[in-house]
């Protein structure tokens, strides 16, 4: 690792100079309510900042402090993440409200050690939490900063978190002692306004003359582009509607997507047509063949790593499938939006909403006849 060069002091007085004066006015920025710091920080990781506006202000309408959220079931906290991604951080959210209240009287700790100890608190969130809401002078590292500080030290290589105990040495002794809080939004902020992964606005940066990627013209080229490859995955999914109830499965509690609600179905073989992967699942989930599949919609999404193109299909049953009230479900039409789906099964779910509201006849006669 190449030799930092920090320039002191100097060093946060113009990073903070630059932030009072162009920072963005966001839903959670200025609050020191520690509760709605903890939400905004764990909602802004993986997601960008204009994603997570709609779903914070959402958020603290519904679960406007800690016992609240404690108290929520687990399906309405997962419909209020649904779309933001990385659902287990929904499910820590909640897991931690619940030990807030049990071990710490409803209120966030103070103390890294015991915040290290709650579901999802890791290096980063923990330092966040500590800073902005409680004035301590927490350094922290996260892609953005990395970025920022790459770039400043001339630090050719991919991003990783390698050198992070590294930048965070370095950081420490730069904290102001008053607010350090916005020394850390500062910096991130710096990442995701000037110092882009694409196209950094060098000349509008309050550390132009001493970057050592601007001097070298390598501000384009550090960091290096991710080898991180992603799968393409190709599912498909029934969907079977009778008596106007729509048959709904739950994922289980742990793993991806887990908690979330789906229609039957899973991955297409390689080699295997849409419909064969489609009887096979359904067999197998339901222990039920499906009958007269017809194509009703198709959708790409991607989450983690994984692009998906998701083919539904409106189908018939042979027979009705167990239900259990907590994993698999017959709900009508009107309800199917009280549930949290992925975001690929939730445009399903529009869609079928939206032929409902056309009074397009997605029932056949023989399936419509059938009690549920
Ligand atoms: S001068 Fe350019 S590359 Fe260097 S920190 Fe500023 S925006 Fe980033």
């Amino acid at each position: 690792m190449a030799a930092l060069e920090p320039i002191g002091p100097e060093f946060a007085r113009r990073l903070l100079v630059w932030y009072r004066r162009l920072k963005r006015d966001l839903p959670w920025r200025g609050k020191t309510d520690p509760y709605a710091v903890w939400v905004s920080e764990i909602m802004l990781q993986q997601t960008t900042v204009g994603a997570v506006i709609p779903y914070f202000v959402k958020w603290m309408a519904l679960f406007p402090d800690i016992g609240t959220l404690s108290r929520a079931p687990l399906k309405k906290i997962l419909k209020a993440w649904q779309g933001l991604g990385y659902y287990q951080r929904a499910r820590n959210l909640h897991a931690a409200a619940a030990t807030i209240v049990a071990r710490h009287g409803g209120r966030l700790p103070d103390d890294a050690e015991t915040l290290r100890a709650l579901p999802g608190f890791g290096a980063y969130t923990t330092a966040a939490v500590l800073s902005i809401a409680f004035g301590r002078r927490a350094p922290l590292v996260d892609a953005n900063v990395r970025r920022v500080l790459m770039r400043f030290c001339g630090v050719r290589g991919e991003a990783t978190a390698a050198n992070d105990r590294t930048w965070l040495r370095w950081l420490a002794p730069l904290l102001p002692a008053r607010r350090p809080g916005d020394f850390n939004q500062a910096l991130m902020e710096l990442g995701a306004l000037v110092c882009r992964p694409r196209n950094p606005r060098c000349l509008r940066c309050p550390f132009e003359s001493d970057c050592a990627a601007f001097a070298a013209g390598e501000q384009e080229i550090i960091p290096a582009p991710k080898t991180r490859s992603t799968e393409r995955i190709t599912a498909v999914v029934g969907v079977n509607i009778a008596a106007g109830r729509v048959l709904i499965q739950r994922r289980p509690d742990k793993g991806l997507l887990g908690g979330l609600w789906e229609f039957p179905g899973g991955k297409v073989k390689p080699g295997e047509t849409l419909t064969a992967a489609l009887v096979r699942e359904m067999e197998e989930e339901l222990g039920v063949r499906p009958v007269r599949p017809r194509p009703l919609i198709t959708v790409d999404h991607s989450y983690t790593r994984y692009r998906v193109t998701l083919h539904a299909f409106a189908c018939e049953l042979e027979a009705e499938p167990e239900l259990d009230p907590r994993t698999r479900r017959r709900v009508r039409l009107s309800a199917l939006r009280s549930y949290p789906f992925p975001s690929g099964s939730a445009k399903i779910v529009e869609r079928l909403l939206a032929d409902a509201r056309k009074s397009v006849k997605l029932i056949s006669p023989a399936a419509a006849g059938r009690s549920s």
